[in-house]
């Protein structure tokens, strides 16, 4: 009996020490998870209380010691030391083992039949490992969350522009940034549950639905210019852009607009300053025009349109486009401005003088040259205009001191021989006599032929040289000239040379006549006695050309043509004795021109010069 009761007690003890056992086990659990759902424990405060907790679910609690192992982290009790006696379990994140629990025994228990642990005590442990498993990666991944609602909110807020969230169907705002509150002056407690026309946002009502309009068919809108007033009133411009989002299974609306007020004002202000501005400004890149102003188009004649894109360089009249390129180089390298003038090419043909200062600027993010110009025509007209009276005046005196040097030598040598002849007469030899006549005759003569030189020369410029042409044979006038050039310079030998069968031209024989004569009369002046004249004529294409060549000195290669001009000499020629005033070829250029000829020199110096004029034969060239 005692015996079956003996059993029956030890059988009674069993079961309670069973249920004992499931109970602590049970309470363990009960309090690790207990733990777990506590939501202000950090992972190191709830993993340090789960150490202390997890004896209690052994069965000789007193004599166990737990490491809870984690990453770097190690959680221990204060009786924990390293021991053979244990078993343990890994923490398991993501198929990754990253740490460990660990119970052991701190004294050996009485050996019972299930060794050091119980089976139960095993699975205790492999379920709290795994439970420690998933409240680290529950943890992590609620830290993850955190953070990046925190980075989100920090960019949200961070931003320089106004950006807002609002539910589609009634547009109420969900959440504002603090740009939002910075812009609009409402705060975030007054913007959140108001809807933007609650709050009056927007100025232009039908932009508004518009936009609503478009986001909800396109789900976005891009960059549009907008305008919205602030809570006291004033008036943004910004550059507005939204996206429709899906948020807790709602269509909502992310808007952002950069406040673009300040931009524009300049914008405004750089307008009005270049559209009213009296110079011509323009915006290259590339060596292309990017902007004109109105002033610049009016210079130019081109239009806004014409002109964008176009190279600058093809308004600049070839022969400037250096000096351009360089101010403009000089201008950079040295930054400091060279201003340069140069003349364009409007679009009606028309020549335009102006002056250009550039300035390096940067334009939509790359470099690019601000130009400035001002039409300086009208002055360039009035500098040239003060030139040309400069040069006229000074002519004028030149005239006047060469005219009457010229007046004054004949007259003084016909006083001188004419006063001679009265109060000498009876004393004076026949001989004598006509030698003063003759030089009375000669000073008339020169006297005459400087009248009339400046006669021509008036009537030249003044467009009343009149022509009287007829069908005159060359050969008969050169022959004519030739022989009376012979009576008149007796030291030189004149002769002529023609070509047979040489068409008459429809001429004023007169005038060419006093051409030939003056032609003929400076060979002989400018080639020393005894050398020959030679004039010719030819037929030369459609022209008849005549020529008169001397054994001169010659004429320099660089006054071959300024000696056509009017009162022009050369210096070394003007020795006495050579008398004159510049006049002679700068009239035969007039009367050969006027025939619709042209004239020209060539010469060698020390050899001779030929001086060439050429007139077009009938039906060939102007005034025929
Ligand atoms: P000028 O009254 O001085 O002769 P022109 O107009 O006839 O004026 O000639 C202009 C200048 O050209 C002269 O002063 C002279 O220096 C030069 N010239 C003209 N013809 C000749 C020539 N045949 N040989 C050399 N020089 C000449």
């Amino acid at each position: 009996m005692s015996g079956k009761k003996t059993e029956k007690r030890t059988g009674k003890s069993m079961a309670d020490n069973a249920l004992g056992k499931s109970f602590n086990e049970l309470r363990c659990l009960y309090d690790i998870a207990n733990i777990t759902g506590t939501a202000h424990l950090t992972l190191g405060e709830r993993f340090s209380e789960i150490v202390r907790i997890l004896p209690r679910g052994f069965q000789h609690s007193e004599n166990t010691s737990v490491r809870i192992t984690l990453n770097r982290d190690e959680y221990k009790t204060d009786n924990y030391q390293p021991t053979e006696q244990k078993i343990s379990a890994d923490i398991v994140i993501q198929g990754e083992k990253l740490g460990s629990v660990e119970i052991g025994c701190t004294k050996t228990p009485p050996v019972t039949g299930n060794g050091l642990f119980s089976k139960e005590e095993r699975l205790l442990l492999d379920a709290v490992a795994e439970r420690l498993g998933a409240i680290t990666e529950h943890r992590q991944a609620e830290e993850a969350l955190k953070e990046s609602e925190e980075k989100f909110s920090k960019a949200f807020n961070a931003s320089p522009n106004l950006v807002a969230i609002n539910r589609l169907d009634d547009g109420k705002f969900l959440e504002v940034n603090d740009s939002f509150t910075r812009i609009t002056g409402y705060t975030r407690k007054e913007a959140i549950g108001q809807n933007a026309t609650d709050l009056n946002i927007w100025v232009d009502q039908d932009t508004h639905i518009k936009l609503v309009k478009t986001i909800k068919e396109n789900k976005k809108v891009r960059n549009k210019e907008i305008r919205i007033r602030n809570k006291t009133g004033v008036i943004i411009v910004g550059l507005y852009s939204s996206e429709s989002l899906i948020i807790g299974g709602e269509e909502c609306c992310l808007h952002t607009i950069t406040d673009i007020t300040e931009q524009k004002q300049s914008q405004e202000i750089l307008q009005t300053v270049s559209h009213g501005s009296p110079l011509g400004i323009y915006i290259m890149q590339d060596d292309r025009l990017q902007y004109t102003n109105p002033q610049f188009q009016k210079i130019t004649g081109y239009s806004k349109k014409e002109l964008a894109g176009r190279e600058l360089l093809s308004l600049i009249a070839v022969e400037d486009s250096d000096v351009v390129r360089s101010s403009t180089v000089f201008t950079i390298q040295e930054k400091n401005p060279y201003p340069c003038e140069y003349r364009i090419l409007t679009k009606t043909g028309r020549i335009k003088w102006v002056m250009q200062t550039v300035t390096p600027i940067h334009y939509e993010g790359r470099d690019a040259i601000l130009g400035n110009l001002m039409d300086i025509t009208e002055r360039k007209y009035l500098e040239r205009k003060i030139t040309e009276y400069e040069e006229l005046s000074k002519m004028k005196s030149n005239l006047l001191a060469t005219v009457s040097h010229e007046l004054r030598t004949p007259l003084a040598t016909i006083k001188g021989y004419s006063t001679m002849i009265l109060d000498y007469y009876t004393r004076l030899s026949s001989d004598e006599i006509k030698d003063y006549l003759a030089s009375i005759d000669n000073s008339t003569d020169r006297l005459a032929k400087l009248v009339d030189n400046l006669l021509d020369t008036s009537r030249m410029e003044a467009g009343l040289l009149k022509l009287e042409r007829s069908a005159t044979d060359i050969n008969l006038l050169i022959k004519k000239v030739a022989t009376e050039a012979n009576v008149r310079a007796n030291h030189h030998q004149i002769i002529t040379e023609s070509t047979v069968g040489l068409p008459r031209v429809n001429i004023d024989s007169k005038r060419i006549r006093q051409v030939l004569d003056n032609l003929v009369d400076n060979a002989v002046k400018y080639s020393p006695q005894g050398t020959k004249v030679l004039i010719s004529a030819k037929k030369a294409g459609r022209e008849v050309l005549i020529s008169i060549n001397d054994q001169g000195a010659g004429i320099p290669a660089g006054e071959l043509t300024s000696i056509f001009d009017r009162m022009y000499r050369i210096e070394q020629r003007l020795s006495p004795g050579r008398d004159g005033i510049g006049l002679g070829l700068y009239i035969c250029r007039g009367l050969v021109e006027a025939h619709g000829g042209r004239i020209w020199a060539e010469s060698t110096v020390g050899k001779g010069s030929t001086i060439q004029f050429a007139l077009p034969l009938a039906g060939a060239g102007k005034g025929q």
